[in-house]
């Protein structure tokens, strides 16, 4: 089903790439052996994040030699946009594409894989053009596991947090859609930003480090040999050449 026999995957993803990953969500990355993957903003690598409005403007954002080295570990990076803001039938050039070939020549790398910013709203304008921009595929918030046939154009991530909004003020589970994974032979791809010790930066979209260690933890033992940990590129890489076999 998966590569090696996996039964299901197990893969996580960090929005805006944030510098502070670097002390804290990166321990439990080495501690469980868990690949990390970073959603940039092409024109705001190595530099504080500018996207007013957002819980993690000004933040410092890895640089490319920063990623350069979770590079070396394991760690896969994506496009988040060159702005961050809404995609449309007339910037999509600028945002999909220019995005990507900047990216690629600040990193150094293929950048396959395109993360909606903000919402899925724009869903339906960025996979006009994603393939037209060269992307193999696209991440989004739609909140689901993704099964077999796996469609890489709608990757659906699962959001760790500690706290939704009202009215179901959804708490933070550790076994979020995992046995649902197990079951199914499916992938999770979580989404958060940038976990914190003790108080996540923002309750709905991030958890606390303490969560996310809960979280690999959980994968970890509920998975054992069963689960594949990877990264989103690797697994969209080994899905196309399944799909071609
Ligand atoms: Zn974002």
């Amino acid at each position: 089903m998966w590569p090696d026999d996996k039964r299901w995957v197990y893969s996580i993803t960090y929005d805006e790439g944030c510098q502070a990953l670097l002390d804290n969500a990166l321990i439990m990355h080495r501690r469980y052996g868990v690949p990390g993957h970073v959603c940039l903003v092409a024109s705001q690598v190595g530099v504080p994040r500018d996207v007013p409005g957002s819980s993690y403007d000004g933040m410092m954002i890895l640089s490319r030699e920063e990623i350069d080295m979770l590079r070396e570990e394991g760690w896969g990076a994506s496009c988040h946009g060159m702005t961050h803001g809404t995609i449309t039938e007339e910037n999509w050039r600028e945002e999909l594409l220019d995005s990507r070939t900047l990216l690629e020549d600040t990193l150094g790398t293929p950048i396959p894989l395109f993360c909606l910013p903000g919402s899925n709203h724009h869903y339906d304008a960025v996979l006009a053009h994603a393939a037209e921009a060269g992307y193999d595929g696209i991440m989004t918030i739609y909140d689901d596991t993704n099964h077999r046939p796996i469609e890489p154009m709608r990757l659906c991530r699962v959001p760790l947090h500690t706290q939704y909004p009202g009215p179901f003020f959804s708490a933070f589970d550790p076994f979020k859609r995992i046995h649902q994974a197990q079951a199914l032979g499916g992938w999770i791809i979580d989404y958060c930003h940038c976990p914190m010790p003790g108080r996540p930066i923002h309750p709905a979209k991030d958890c606390t480090l303490e969560q996310l260690e809960e979280r690999f933890a959980t994968v970890c033992a509920i998975g054992g040999d069963e689960v594949w940990l990877a990264e989103p590129n690797e697994v969209v890489e080994w899905v196309l050449r399944d799909a071609g076999r």
